[in-house]
């Protein structure tokens, strides 16, 4: 049974390979993917020297860092790679920057990603983010970071009204039922709205008129070998229609979508 990581690289690797119009993108995200697995597998294997404090963990993290980016600065375009940081003081900052914000720049995700995920599974609990907590919003109980998308299974609650809202940042999913906003807490079912679209049938767009914000939800009842995360970035076109209709997404993704 391949693990976590392995069935995203390969979901990745599979939607790459079809004629999807994000293929160039999806090729982009296995490879970042790849690097992050690296990244994620020497933390776990360090992992009785992770305390979950960004600042005492920085030397473990900042190799992984600069390893990481001199991967992904191998294949994305020069526009994109000349964010990445080049020295360890950069590293630093930006690492330390992102760790306490609540949607950090993409170099900082590539690394704080598998890092809090490492720390997930280690059961150590992410020290010092500092983000505040927002009534109404719906934040992970691991890091308190927001969610980046949500799923649907056959059993998600008796009466199939739950779902799980999976972490944009340490992948911990949580169950919250879905007559309700993950940004605003509306709970009004004539304000909650979801968009589908033959195109991806096995992916929606959950919006409120309330707060305008939307999350999109993969429903694996339709396609049991989605790979939530991945689908998620897929399905770009979705983001696109949804910024058409005035709609901000809840976080974005590592994409940028
Ligand atoms: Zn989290
Ligand atoms: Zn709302």
């Amino acid at each position: 049974m391949p693990d976590s990581w392995q069935r995203r690289i390969d979901r990745a690797t599979t939607l790459a390979r079809g004629d999807a119009p994000s293929k160039a993108l999806l090729t982009q995200y296995a490879a970042i993917l790849a690097a992050q697995r690296t990244c994620y597998d020497a933390l776990v294997a360090d992992g009785q020297r992770l305390t979950g404090s960004l600042d005492r963990d920085l030397p473990d993290v900042r190799m992984c860092a600069a390893r990481a980016f001199s991967t992904v600065r191998g294949f994305l375009p020069t526009e994109i790679s000349s964010d990445a940081p080049d020295n360890d003081a950069a590293i630093d900052q930006l690492l330390s920057d992102g760790w306490r914000a609540t949607s950090a720049p993409f170099f900082a995700r590539v690394v704080l990603q598998p890092y809090a995920e490492a720390l997930a599974r280690l059961g150590r609990r992410p020290a010092e983010r500092g983000l505040e907590s927002t009534p109404g919003r719906a934040e992970c109980p691991f890091c308190g970071g927001p969610p980046q998308v949500s799923v649907l299974r056959r059993d998600s609650g008796s009466d199939g009204g739950g779902r799980e809202l999976v972490c944009a940042l340490c992948s911990t999913s949580w169950a919250l039922r879905r007559i309700l906003c993950v940004h605003c807490g509306e709970e009004d079912e004539h304000r909650l709205k979801y968009f589908h679209t033959p195109a991806f049938d096995h992916v929606r767009v959950d919006s409120c008129d309330t707060c305008l914000h939307y999350l999109k939800a993969v429903d694996l009842t339709r396609l049991g070998i989605a790979v939530p995360v991945v689908d998620e970035v897929a399905s770009g076109a979705l983001d696109i229609w949804a910024h058409e209709h005035g709609l901000t997404k809840v976080e974005v993704n590592l994409v940028g979508l």
